[in-house]
């Protein structure tokens, strides 16, 4: 089976996410990479789709840097894209790794300062995290009590697009 070209709306999608530079080092030169390599997978699909330079992608196909580390990559790439910080992409994959419910059935929720909660301001706008404030109780020396943070069927839904465990 010979190989179609990757069509080009794709490819400029794929150089879009990493701002048409390499996604590991940056570099201007990109082209297409493969990261489950296309004789097996034998498709072009977006998320299998990354933007490396020349020498990284000759790194990626000689395996010195693994698949894993390439969907982490492109990971990166979207929390860059979406505008998130660290600390916001963290506390949803802390989330994500709790179950949604315990043994009593009731929900987990990250117990939080509730006057530090502008540090998660974006992912509370894009309706990935909820906040459930305790009764408004004012604890000794002026400080307000916690809140509760809770991740959203929407937010569950974002970490698992971002697919990083998935395939080899
Ligand atoms: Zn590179």
């Amino acid at each position: 089976m010979s190989r179609p070209k990757v069509p080009s709306d794709l490819e400029r999608r794929v150089k879009v996410e990493a701002g048409h530079r390499c996604a590991i080092c940056r570099h201007i030169d990109t082209e297409i990479h493969h990261i489950v390599p296309w004789a097996k997978c034998k498709g072009h699909k977006y998320e299998n789709l990354i933007a490396l330079c020349p020498n990284c992608h000759a790194r990626a196909d000689r395996g010195e840097i693994d698949r894993k580390s390439l969907r982490i990559y492109k990971a990166n790439l979207r929390y860059a894209h979406d505008k998130f910080s660290q600390l916001e992409v963290d506390l949803l994959f802390d989330l994500y790794q709790v179950p949604e419910r315990n043994e009593h059935g009731n929900r987990y929720g990250q117990k939080w300062p509730s006057y530090l909660l502008l540090l998660f301001n974006r992912i509370l706008e894009v309706g990935y995290i909820e906040v459930t404030e305790e009764p408004g109780v004012i604890l000794e020396g002026g400080i307000p009590s916690p809140c509760f943070i809770f991740l959203t069927s929407k937010g569950r839904e974002y970490i698992d697009s971002l697919k990083i465990d998935q395939g080899n």
